[in-house]
């Protein structure tokens, strides 16, 4: 890609693969804006959450998985959704992020709001919603953008997809770290389960599916460290195709 092109970069993949991290930091190695999109469905999951608009049983659940079946007010959560507005800031330990000017950038890593945002995220009124803001912010280009839709759906003319995945395993190892460091302990097992369980979930979804597109540039993390991913990713983007 030319230098002085605004360029357009996608990065999808499964939950834990590192996309964030490494989204973060090819947009500071590139001059871009990074945009986390998760963040979005995270901060309306939140917002929910503390609403009570999802059942009863998910303000209880801790940590536990969706259940199955649930008939839960798609209608709130879609009104709740058109009223709110989301902020994302680039901040020193990644985005920081505020629905209708309160900051929630902690609330929407914790495992609660991670066990329910897939169910959220289903939803196709919200997706549209959040697609239509996510391809807003990204007019003009000059814009790395990470999620499971954004090559597909959101950005389907960017200059550059990558889909970035890794071995369930090394997923579950390092949001388990991730977990440990933001003081929430849980076993390797139990998050494993996690992680599967929200992949099934975006893989099968009708609207905007985790999918590899088909001129996304595949990057396997196993084994590699952020920093050999992220000179790839660069590397790759300056690349003329
Ligand atoms: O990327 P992160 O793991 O924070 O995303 C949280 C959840 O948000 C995903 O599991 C998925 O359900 C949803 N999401 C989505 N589309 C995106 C980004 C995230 O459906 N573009």
């Amino acid at each position: 890609m030319g230098e002085h092109k605004k360029w357009t970069v996608a990065i999808d993949g499964p939950a834990g693969a590192g996309k964030s991290t490494v989204a973060r930091k090819v947009a500071e190695r590139l001059g871009l804006l990074y945009i986390d999109t998760g963040a979005m469905y995270r901060a309306l999951t939140w917002k929910a959450l503390r609403r009570g608009i999802l059942p009863a049983a998910a303000a209880t659940a801790g940590s536990g998985g969706a259940v199955p079946g649930l008939a839960w007010n798609t209608q709130a959560l879609v009104k709740m959704a058109r009223e709110s507005s989301i902020r994302l800031a680039p901040g020193p330990q990644g985005v920081r992020v505020w629905v209708d000017g309160e900051e929630c950038t902690e609330e929407i890593r914790s495992p609660q709001v991670s066990a329910w945002v897939s169910q959220v995220a289903a939803v196709p009124e919200v997706r549209r919603l959040l697609v239509r803001q996510q391809q807003a912010m990204a007019r003009g280009g000059g814009v790395v953008m990470d999620g499971r839709d954004i090559g597909t759906v959101v950005l389907p003319h960017a200059d550059r997809k990558f889909y970035l995945t890794a071995t369930v395993e090394e997923r579950a190892r390092r949001r388990q770290a991730d977990l440990a460091a933001q003081g929430h302990e849980v076993s390797r097992a139990e998050v494993e389960q996690w992680i599967r369980q929200r992949d099934q979930q975006d893989s099968q979804r009708q609207e905007g599916p985790l999918a590899l597109a088909a001129d996304a540039i595949l990057v396997d993390s196993t084994g590699k460290t952020v920093e050999e991913v992220v000179d790839s990713i660069v590397r790759q983007c300056r690349e003329e195709v």
